[in-house]
């Protein structure tokens, strides 16, 4: 266990710079998941950590240690790939204790470390296997067990479930996150799946284009995101936004949009009469209501999509599209014109020009 603190990391190819300046502490034993879109950045930020890729500026210190200058090797980190690096010559039992044997860790020690990680991953009675005869599943567990044999300060994933089939990837990550906890391990995971950001995370980094946009827990970024980028990428179906000018209807406070539509929003509802704004409301956060009700509008339903545990409805206010999730099916009439109102506690605000959260 350790802290990780990043510095102005800084990273170029060539006069291309992906990484600006991140600055991030991660805390002794804290999980956190970097997050973001393909190509923000993230991988290259975590082989900085590792010591594979050189730094363009700035520093990297593990515990109270400056890196720096340190070849991966030195670092006491284990890293886990997308594509498990397993050996395919090797066994599992050969495979999971390899990098001890380079470091000529005595044979009986090995020994030890492997029987205590194949325990714990469940992967005993596979030990004498080769890679190509382990499921996706296995493999994935290996490439755990050869980065927990090593019992380094900190652990580093970069997207370790990417090749697996759906099901198996709700289970690993599940198991993972066990893992890191049962161990305490520092330790910083890549990924572009929100979901499994939000489902893993201590914190969350979100990135994009190479730099941060926002530090926090789960759901401090799914409740309070800092910007349309965060709002639009955390949370599954993404955030509605409805761009418009704030104003009054009928006495009270209002969106309206260029084609009319008219937003009712709560009366303390940030921001000045006149202001380009865009205002973000989850599919969750929007209900069926009577044409009566206070905060109502009107939207056309088009689509219906029942999925079991819950039903997605798509739809349309004016020109703006929207979507919706309720619990029952039958809380959503068929299609057509309906009626429906946004929780108002549930309402984001945002700078139309900035991107930036009012508040
Ligand atoms: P992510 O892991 O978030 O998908 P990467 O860290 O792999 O993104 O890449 C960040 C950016 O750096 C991308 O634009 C990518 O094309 C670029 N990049 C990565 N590696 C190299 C390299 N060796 N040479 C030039 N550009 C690179
Ligand atoms: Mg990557």
């Amino acid at each position: 266990m350790a802290t990780v603190d990043l510095e102005k990391v800084c990273k170029r190819f060539g006069s291309l710079e992906v990484v600006h300046a991140v600055d991030l502490s991660i805390a002794e034993g804290e999980f956190v998941v970097l997050v973001g879109p393909s190509g923000c950045g993230k991988s290259t930020l975590l082989r900085m950590v590792a010591g594979l890729e050189k730094m363009s500026g700035g520093h990297i210190r593990i515990g109270a240690d400056a890196v720096d200058h340190l070849p991966p090797r030195d670092r006491d980190i284990a890293m886990v790939f997308q594509n498990y690096a397993l050996y395919p010559h090797m066994t599992v039992a050969a495979n999971m204790g390899f990098g001890l044997r380079l470091r000529k860790t005595p044979r009986t020690e090995i020994d030890k470390r492997v029987a205590t990680a194949a325990a714990i991953l469940g992967l005993e009675d596979l030990l004498d296997r080769h890679p190509r005869a382990l499921s996706g599943g296995q493999r994935q567990r290996v490439a755990m067990g050869r980065a927990i044999v090593r019992d380094p300060q900190v652990f580093l994933f970069d997207e370790p479930l990417s090749n697996l089939d759906a099901k198996l990837r709700v289970q690993m990550r599940t198991e993972i996150k066990a893992l890191q906890k049962r161990l305490g391990t520092t330790s910083i995971y890549v990924t572009h799946d929100q979901v499994e950001a939000m489902t893993m995370a201590d914190r969350i980094v979100v990135m994009r284009q190479g730099r941060i946009e926002q530090i926090g827990a789960p759901l401090a970024l799914y409740e309070k995101p800092a910007n349309l980028f965060v709002a639009g990428f955390i949370g599954s179906p993404s955030m509605n936004f409805v761009q418009g000018v704030l104003g009054s209807e009928k006495g009270r406070r209002a969106l309206r949009t260029d084609d009319g539509v008219v937003l009712p929003l709560p009366q303390a509802c940030p921001g000045e009469d006149g202001h380009r704004v865009v205002c973000g409301i989850r599919p969750e956060h929007l209900t069926v209501c009577g044409e009566g009700d206070a905060d109502a509008f009107a939207i056309e339903l088009n689509l219906i999509e029942p999925t079991g545990s819950q039903t997605f409805a798509f739809a349309e206010a004016g020109a703006q599209k929207l979507c919706l999730i309720a619990a029952d099916p039958r809380a959503l009439p068929p299609g057509g014109r309906v009626h429906v109102k946004a929780d108002p506690s549930r309402i984001h605000i945002f700078d139309a020009d900035s991107g930036a959260v009012l508040q």
